[in-house]
């Protein structure tokens, strides 16, 4: 039975208030809470058998070098990939997104050729592309915007060409909450022959993802925003791939013999991770994904979808307010102006009232500059969430609008 007030005692700081008020933390989409169980895991990891991985024929090393594959299967199972050569551990989606633009367009991209990636994208979805499209003299496109936020994805086949190489696309808006039909986009671009990279950085927590079903040739996502720690992420892919893209960063761990004449590389996944990864983060997200299970991703769906739902009526009800990305379609984010006041003004009210939202950009100004606008209120829920927290939220907005218009 899903009990969201049980629920909420796993997480310690939403017990916690600010300015004397209980808090109502609604910036889930910039980074989420962490369970005890996560936290008790990584003091665990640093208490009990802390070593680097590897590389140690000793008895501690051997355990954290346990723990962390294990991490990798847990990530391998979460999305169901075919094997955990395909599962690298990373920093984040932007990390991931980072390394597949450079390695992916060292081997693959020539000057002439496109990238294609859509007017939705956070900005760790279009920079990485656009510097290896200057590196490589090549050319981004970009799927337009509809009015609801949702993409215009029937343009797709005049954006295609002969010369895209490759597309990157995000699951969700960060900055609207629209979901992508990405199996769709997926499929299509698959009919051309060209890769798909998915970025799940505000997918994969709102939903089963299945890679083997998706079919995407990259998937990246970070820990933090899945009720891990920060500092880590993953990027699934495909080893056709992977195999064939040359590494992104040279050090330890990622070779198999070095010599001053010739240097051969370690096998997947650890060609693509140089160095002392962040292995106890990796061992975090394993125990994320352990506690998401035990919560379970439909229940997580259900709640998610109520509170949706119920933020879209009430929020609907107040004259003046104006939501960005009002589709069906959508995960539990509602972006939003209230009349003429600043979002920055806004935000500042609704925190002296112990509420935390997001203002600004999102770090997606490109959809912003779609809505003519240069930012919006983002209050992002999630299954840890209440309808009473929204009652405080709605009340909060009358308040702004009391003190601001
Ligand atoms: N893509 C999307 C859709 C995001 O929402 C974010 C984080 N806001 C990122 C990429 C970047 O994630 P990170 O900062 O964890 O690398």
């Amino acid at each position: 039975m899903f009990d969201v007030i049980k629920i909420r005692s796993d997480f310690p700081v939403l017990a916690t208030t600010v300015y004397d008020k209980p808090l109502v933390y609604f910036d889930n989409a910039a980074t989420t809470q962490k369970p005890e169980e996560v936290i008790n895991a990584i003091k665990q990891a640093y208490t009990t058998y802390y070593s680097n991985i590897h590389r140690g024929v000793h008895a501690l090393s051997d355990i954290s070098s346990e723990k962390y594959e294990s991490a990798r299967e847990k990530v391998r199972s979460f999305i169901n990939a075919g094997s955990v050569e395909e599962i690298i551990f990373t920093a984040g989606t932007t990390a991931s997104v980072n390394l597949v633009a450079f390695s992916f367009g060292e081997r693959y991209v020539k000057s002439g050729d496109e990238i294609l990636i859509s007017g939705l994208e956070h900005h760790a979805n279009i920079v990485p592309w656009q510097m290896m499209c200057q590196r490589k003299n090549a050319h981004l496109k970009v799927i337009p915007v509809n009015d609801d936020g949702t993409l215009r994805i029937e343009e797709i086949d005049g954006l295609i060409t002969e010369k895209t190489k490759l597309v990157s696309i995000t699951q969700v808006s960060n900055a609207l909450g629209v979901i992508i039909p990405v199996k769709k986009i997926i499929d299509k671009a698959h009919e051309y022959d060209i890769p798909v990279l998915v970025d799940g950085a505000q997918g994969v927590q709102h939903g089963h993802v299945d890679i083997r079903e998706l079919d995407c040739d990259f998937y990246a996502f970070s820990g933090h925003k899945i009720y891990g720690p920060t500092g880590i992420g993953v990027l699934y892919g495909k080893k056709k791939w992977l195999e064939e893209m040359p590494p992104y960063q040279g050090g330890g761990d990622m070779v198999e013999r070095v010599s001053f004449e010739k240097t051969t590389y370690n096998k997947l996944p650890f060609k693509f991770e140089a160095g002392t990864t962040n292995f106890v983060g990796a061992i975090g997200i394993g125990k994320a994904l352990d506690y998401i299970e035990s919560v379970g991703m439909e229940d997580i769906i259900k709640h998610e979808k109520e509170l949706t739902e119920y933020a879209s009526t009430r929020m609907k009800e107040i004259r003046g307010i104006e939501i960005y990305g009002n589709t069906k379609e959508k995960i539990s984010i509602m972006s939003f102006l209230i009349d003429k006041v600043h979002q920055y003004d806004a935000g500042m009210i609704l925190d002296k009232m112990g509420i935390a939202v997001r203002t600004g950009s999102h770090c997606a100004q490109p959809v912003m500059a779609r809505f003519g606008i240069d930012g919006t209120i983002r209050a992002s829920m999630c299954f840890y969430n209440t309808r009473e927290e929204i009652d405080v939220l709605i009340e909060g907005i009358e308040k702004v609008k009391r003190m601001m218009l």
